[in-house]
Formats: structure tokens, sequence, C-alpha cells
């Protein structure tokens, strides 16, 4: 049992069938779903080398692939090599153990499988700030496009590249934008501390530059009403700001409930809670439980493909004795 069609779970599936293992994928939204929810029009970070399934066979127009070509990807890959996965089935509970086998139950179906492997990504929990008015509905924790918000006053609060990416785009495309960010993350330079990619903060700063795009840097926000938006400066003062629409971009984190009530222990991540696995296998500490993917230590798309490709024959030769 493969929970969940990311890239990993792509991995997963694609290895499973060569080893000749009986598996399904069962994937809550669509295929490559998280991939589905970036921006528009997005360009990968990456180059293709880094997110394709086999080398070379994905050819992107320029340099770094779109969020729309690495769809067309992960799609043709499941279509070439007729995966088995359920999309729009969601898992709802996983129990049992090794020795009696495991019964993974989804708003669906019920199923018994051998093993388990969780690539269920991070995206499940976007992160709050909790302050009164985040649950107007002007209040977004995804940005997807900026065309309907031309000429509007837009907010956009967080400090990493999703947040960044998100101001870029909605200034460019003439929404009135403010940026509210913390200023050790306005300053961070450092890439392997989640800085900026120069690729964003290039344009952003012209944007800035041009008078387009406002930087504020924000110690929190304090409310947020109809049409304005309260927040206290770094400074202590209080700045209150016409508003139509607020983006709190500012991280997500992984679902671990089912991995918790089958007994996985989680431990603290530089960025958040992960699971508790053996670094070589990938098992949790529940044998016959694996994890990869984006809420381990290997999160980014290199390894989530990577890492089933090793473990998976690793559970056949078990499973086939
Ligand atoms: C805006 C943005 C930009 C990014 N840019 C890059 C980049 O340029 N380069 C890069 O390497 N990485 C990038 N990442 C990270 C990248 O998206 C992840 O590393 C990648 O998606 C990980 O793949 P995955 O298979 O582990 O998880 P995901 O792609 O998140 O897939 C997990 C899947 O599990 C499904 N699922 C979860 N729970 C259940 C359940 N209970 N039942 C059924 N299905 C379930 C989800 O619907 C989802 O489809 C970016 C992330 C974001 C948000």
């Amino acid at each position: 049992m493969i929970i969940g069609a990311g890239p990993a779970g792509l991995s997963a599936a694609e290895a499973a069938a060569q080893a000749g293992l009986s598996y399904i994928v069962i994937e809550k939204g669509t295929i490559a779903n998280t991939i589905r929810q970036y921006p528009v029009g997005r360009a990968m970070f990456s180059t293709p080398n880094e997110v394709e399934m086999h080398a070379g066979t994905l050819r992107p127009v320029r340099e770094k692939p779109t969020r729309e070509e690495m769809l067309s990807h992960y799609i043709h890959f499941v279509l070439d090599l007729d995966l088995k996965i359920n999309t729009g089935e969601t898992v709802v509970s996983v129990n049992g153990n090794i020795n009696e086998g495991f019964v993974v139950k989804t708003d669906r179906s019920e199923y018994k499988a051998r093993r388990v492997l969780f690539a269920i990504g991070a995206m499940e929990h976007p992160r709050h700030l909790n302050v009164p008015g985040e649950d107007l509905p002007k209040v977004h924790h995804l940005f997807v496009e900026p065309y309907a918000y031309i000429r509007k006053e837009a907010l956009v609060v967080g400090g990493g590249n999703s947040a960044a990416e998100a101001a870029l785009f909605l200034s460019e495309e003439g929404a009135h934008t403010t940026l509210a960010i913390w200023r050790d993350d306005w300053e961070n330079r450092d890439p392997k501390a989640g800085a900026m990619k120069h690729w964003v903060r290039t344009p952003l700063e012209a944007e800035v530059t041009a008078g387009r795009l406002k930087v504020v840097l924000y110690k929190h926000v304090d409310e947020i009403r109809e049409d304005d938006v309260t927040l206290t400066t770094e400074t202590g003062e209080s700045m209150t700001i016409p508003n139509d629409v607020v983006f709190v971009l500012v991280g997500s984190d992984a679902d671990l409930t089912l991995l918790k009530q089958l007994g996985v222990e989680t431990e603290s991540g530089k960025l958040a809670e992960v699971p508790v696995y053996d670094p070589e296998t990938f098992e949790t500490n529940v044998r016959g439980v694996y994890v990869a993917g984006h809420f381990t230590h290997a999160r980014h798309i290199k390894a989530a493909i990577d890492v089933p490709r090793r473990i998976v024959p690793l559970i056949a030769q078990d499973l086939h004795g």
C-alpha cells in the first residue's frame, strides 16, 4: 500500500511494479496534487535532472520546468506505465502489524496490505497566524494566481520563497501589494537556511524600487478586518493598511496522525516534526511501515524519487523471502 501520488508515491509505484509486487496507490486528490497547487505558470527552482522520473524524459522549453510541464510529465509517467492509482480517495486509518498484516481504511473501501509506505507530503496543514479575522473568506493560505486581484489591495504575510513569489506575481500583475516579512527573513541570504532564491529576490527588489511593492518589516499581524489589516511593525508601531485580500504563506505541516496512531515515533526536524525512521531503509520504528518524501529529512523532489527506488526492492526481497 502506497499512500500519496506525489513524486515519492509515483516512484514507489513504478518500483513496486518492477519488483513484481501487488501494489496500489491511494491518493486523496489528483496525480501530483501538491504540484497542481503551485502558482499557475510557476517555474521550478530545480533543473529537469532533479525532478524527472527518468533521465532525459522531461524536456522543458526553458532551463527550468514550469508547473504545467511538471504536471504533464508526472501524468504521462503514470499513463505510460499504467500505474495503479486510485485518485479522489482518502486514507482515513491504518491498523495492524507486520505479523498479521495491515488494514488500510479509506473513505471508499478497505484494503489489506503486508507493507505500508506513507508518501503523504507535508502540505496537509497550512500554518495559521491565529489572529482575529483570519477566517474571513478573503484570507487564503495558498496562492494559485494573481489575476483576480488587479488594482486590489493585497497583503502577503511570510518570509520564505512561497510568500516572496506570491508578492512578486501579484505586484507584477498590477495588485497593490504589501509584503509583511520579519527582518531576519528579509535579510537572510543563506540558501541553506531557506533564504529567498536570488532569482526571486532580484525582481522582487526591482518591484520595490519601482514603487509598486511595499515591504513592511513587521512583528505580528493584530487583526484582519473586511476592509483593512492592522499589524505591529518591528519598531512597535501599530499600522493599519487598506486591504482586499490576504495571503498567509508561512509554511505548512504534514499530518502525522495516521502514523502516530500506528505507534510511529516522531522527532523535531530542522523545519518541522518528522517521523523516526532508519536512514537506510526508511522503515519506521513500527516494522512494516515506511516513509518517503517531503515529510522526511529527504525533502526535495530528487530525494522523493530516489528513496523509493532504493527501499522498495528491499521490501520486495523481504516479502519474496
Ligand atoms: C510552492 C512550492 C514550490 C516548491 N518548489 C520546489 C522546487 O522547485 N523543487 C523541489 O525539489 N521541491 C519543491 N517543492 C517541494 C516539493 O513540492 C516536494 O518536495 C514534493 O512535492 C515532494 O513529493 P512527495 O511525493 O513527498 O509529496 P507530495 O508531492 O506533497 O505528495 C503527497 C501526496 O499525498 C497525498 N495524501 C496526503 N495524505 C493522504 C491521505 N490520507 N490519503 C490519500 N492521499 C494523501 C496528497 O494529496 C499528495 O498528493 C515546492 C513546494 C511548494 C509548496
